[in-house]
């Protein structure tokens, strides 16, 4: 729509520390992630954008997201003093078009609306091709990458030094294939995943994302499991059913944020109702503020030398 596009930093100490500072105690850790991000933000852009995600599908029966996505700017705009002004873009399936959102958002921004439709236009291009790059494997900061090019002019404050690099260290050759269930804002954050990912890689094991699950595939697995009303849960949901179904896979790691309620829940649905004796070994990760790096790398190792050893006994 015609406006310089700043991103926050990548998370690091400090972001996180800020965030954490602001919120209250027991609010989930990507929330705290999301004000440590606003407040990196607040000096470096005239308007703050946030996304109000209510609803993502369109379904005869209502789905919704989760009440902090929804009540996101509102929790914002209560507890941060001195925030620039915040415009919101909503998406509620249920009840809006995305395009009826657009509208309110160029309204908000003071662009022309014949400038919406072309821009809509090349956003949906541009989602199709990252979602294409995401299904192939490829992780959402470089999918962003290679979409967007590096001269998309979306700048980038990135000074904060405790910032982790993703793919950090060598990875050994892989002998297993272990596939990461959760949500993409704590898994493909470096900082607070302590880079998960590199970690299972440099420990010879093939990772697989839930994203590269065909949404039909999600979908077919969901018809054994009705009634869930939260659009990103069932899509965890799916993903675990559908990975913990395949014989190539030696691993299934759940990965929640500390407080999650919904999460939760959907993860004693899968213990309890998806895993069968056929079902590869399922471990759960749960992340904080505080987790610190000696214990993701204890659990990781552990898991990934039980599934060695017990596939030599067999
Ligand atoms: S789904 Fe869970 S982790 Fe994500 S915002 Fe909601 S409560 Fe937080």
């Amino acid at each position: 729509m015609g406006t310089e596009v700043v991103l926050s930093s990548p998370t690091g100490d400090s972001l996180l520390e800020n965030g954490v500072r602001h919120c209250v105690d027991d609010i989930c850790v990507p929330v705290k992630l999301f004000y440590g991000h606003v407040l990196d933000l607040a000096e470096r852009c005239d308007v703050l954008f946030v996304s109000r995600l209510v609803s993502v599908e369109k379904a005869e029966v209502a789905t919704y997201t989760c009440p902090k996505l929804i009540g996101l700017p509102d929790m914002v705009k209560s507890s941060i003093e001195g925030i620039p002004r915040m415009v919101e873009f909503v998406v509620d399936l249920q009840e809006h078009s995305i395009r009826s959102s657009a509208k309110r958002l160029a309204t908000a921004l003071g662009v022309p609306q014949p400038r919406v439709r072309s821009s809509l236009a090349e956003a949906e291009l541009v989602q199709a091709a990252y979602d294409e790059k995401l299904l192939a494997g490829v992780e959402p900061e470089e999918a962003m990458r290679q979409v967007l090019g590096n001269g998309n002019g979306t700048g980038n404050g990135g000074k904060d030094s405790s910032a982790r690099k993703p793919g950090a260290g060598r990875a050994r050759k892989p002998d297993i294939k272990i596939a990461l269930v959760g949500h993409e804002y704590l898994i493909h954050d470096h900082y607070i995943s302590h880079n998960l990912p590199a970690k299972l890689k440099r420990f010879g094991a093939d990772v697989t994302y839930m994203t590269q699950v065909p949404i039909e595939v999600i979908e077919s697995e969901l018809a054994r499991y009705p009634g869930i009303s939260w659009s990103y849960e069932k899509e965890l949901l799916g993903a675990a059913s559908h990975f913990l179904g395949r014989s190539d896979i030696d691993g299934v790691i759940i990965v929640m944020g500390f407080a999650c309620g919904p999460d939760s829940i959907i993860s004693e649905i899968i213990t309890r109702e998806v895993v069968t004796e056929a079902s590869p070994p399922l471990t759960t990760l749960v992340l904080d503020e505080h987790t610190g790096e000696a214990g993701v790398d204890t659990r990781v190792e552990a898991f990934v030398d039980l599934i060695r050893r017990s596939r030599n006994r067999s």
